[in-house]
């Protein structure tokens, strides 16, 4: 079991930047670019940080 070839997905990876999609902070308004971290959460994420989050706080 020698097969660990994995750090060509990575490498792929770059330079993909502009394809991720954005979204204004609702709070303050600032774009946001998606993050891995938001990966299954995309579509529930507001803020673009905790303190905007608070900020907002509506629901
Ligand atoms: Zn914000």
């Amino acid at each position: 079991m020698a097969s660990r070839n994995t750090t060509a997905k990575d490498a792929s990876f770059r330079g993909n930047k502009q394809s991720l999609p954005q979204k204004p902070c609702a709070a303050c308004g600032r774009p946001m670019t998606w993050r891995k971290r938001w990966r299954n959460t995309w579509d529930q994420v507001k803020y673009c940080s905790d303190g905007c989050r608070q900020r907002g706080g509506a629901g």
